[in-house]
């Protein structure tokens, strides 16, 4: 709040932020922090706001009511975006179809929001001296290098082989037919021309890559507040099978890595960013947690007993099943194999590490997933079918 000094020890100064998808899992977070630890007004842009529904309701009576305005617009057509990033002093891009189960079916509209619709905004940016905070993805850096080696290859435990580095990883992509790189193939590109602005025509801009950001209200549970048959990330496929009693499912045996962060340690991360332009501008940033790495197998066992103590409930005595690839998000999908972040950048430039563990971080996420979610499953079980 006031008083609040930026990590060189200046005052910050209140600013105006124009957040494009603030409805979604990421922006709900960074709104309540911002709404609750600074002085910084917010233009919520987004087609929905359930998940912010509670820093918006009842106008006027939270002590930030006047800091946050929310506009129901869909960046693809609508001539008030302009306004609203010219009027802002700071424009941050969340907006996107982010879930791999899009990728190889709705390869078209992948592209179109990750890199059509981003386009408008980084030049209303760029046009207008306007800073960015840009969110790609860790998805562009694709497959690790040591990937390609055989199996059991020595090299594969070297660094170089695997830690993803923000200046110096090539991003590396199936082939076409494997559409669920669009997605990736899109973030990259935008990511190009953003920097090309930068570079060409002044923008100050910071990119924004998260490495599997996890909590509460990340996407929906299927048939409760998100379509019956909408395949979500991984978080809330699991929490679904979790809260069903069915077992979870394991795509192609889980022998993917992934690090996961807690989404209230990334959000600090943004902060930062947003505190500290000239630490963070012309920066491209991993945001992740290198030592909560598991295999997708073992995220798998170590929710299934977390839920468990949280909820009270005896696991299945089978609790995962096998699928394949094909069978749970059909053809053209592919995987990334492991993402370790490199946290140098970060870490020099605005001094950040994450803190949560992956048993915290699923404890807290989980407890609220049941809290949630559990009434309304049981009553969902309970309802007849029609006929
Ligand atoms: P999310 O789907 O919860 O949020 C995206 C929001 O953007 C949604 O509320 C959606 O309604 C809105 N939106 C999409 N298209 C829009 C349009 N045309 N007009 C207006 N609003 C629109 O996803 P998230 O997890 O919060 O991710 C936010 C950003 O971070 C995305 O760019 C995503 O690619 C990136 N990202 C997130 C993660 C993660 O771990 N959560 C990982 C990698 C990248
Ligand atoms: N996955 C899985 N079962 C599920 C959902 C996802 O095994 O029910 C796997 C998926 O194949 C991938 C990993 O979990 O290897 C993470 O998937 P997520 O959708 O969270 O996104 P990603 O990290 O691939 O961007």
């Amino acid at each position: 709040m006031a008083g609040r000094l930026d990590l060189d020890g200046k005052p910050i100064k209140a600013m105006k932020i124009c957040m494009i998808g603030a409805g979604g899992f990421i922006g709900s977070h960074l709104c309540e922090k911002l709404m609750a630890e600074t002085d910084h007004e917010v233009v919520a842009v987004d087609v929905y706001n359930d998940k912010i529904r509670h820093l918006l309701e009842p106008p006027g009576q939270h002590p930030w009511s006047n800091r946050i305005s929310f506009h129901r617009l869909n960046i693809k057509h609508d001539p008030r975006l302009e306004g609203l990033i010219k009027s802002s002093d700071l424009t941050i891009n969340l907006a996107a179809i982010c879930t791999p189960a899009d990728y190889n079916t709705r390869p078209l509209d992948t592209i179109y929001s990750n890199f059509i619709d981003a386009l408008p905004v980084v030049k209303y940016c760029s046009e207008n001296q306007k800073r960015l905070i840009h969110f790609s993805t860790c998805e562009v850096y694709g497959k690790t290098i040591g990937s390609f080696l055989p199996k059991d290859h020595p090299l594969r435990q070297e660094p170089e082989f695997y830690v993803l580095k923000e200046d110096a990883s090539p991003c590396i992509f199936g082939s076409i037919e494997k559409q669920r790189w669009s997605y990736a193939c899109a973030k990259q590109l935008i990511e190009r021309l953003i920097y090309a602005e930068g570079a060409e025509n002044g923008l100050e801009f910071t990119i924004v890559r998260p490495f599997n950001w996890i909590g509460p209200r990340m996407d929906f549970i299927p048939g409760i507040d998100g379509p019956s048959e909408g395949v979500p990330r991984v978080l809330a496929c699991f929490s679904n099978n979790l809260l069903r009693r069915e077992p979870l499912k394991l795509v192609d045996g889980g022998q993917s890595q992934r690090t996961f962060v807690y989404i209230k340690d990334a959000i600090e991360a943004v902060l930062l960013m947003i505190d500290n332009p000239a630490r963070a501008n012309s920066h491209i940033f991993n945001v992740g947690n290198p030592n909560n790495e598991v295999t997708v197998r073992q995220l798998g066992e170590m929710m299934t007993e977390v839920y468990s103590k949280v909820s009270g409930e005896p696991a299945l005595e089978v609790p995962t099943i096998d699928v394949s690839s094909k069978e749970f998000y059909g053809e053209g999908y592919d995987d990334s194999d492991k993402r370790i972040p490199d946290m140098t950048i970060i870490n020099k430039q605005l001094g950040w590490n994450p803190k949560t563990s992956l048993w915290d971080l699923l404890e807290s996420t989980l407890t609220y997933q049941h809290r949630t979610y559990a009434e309304a499953i049981k009553k969902s079980i309970a309802m007849p079918v029609a006929t």
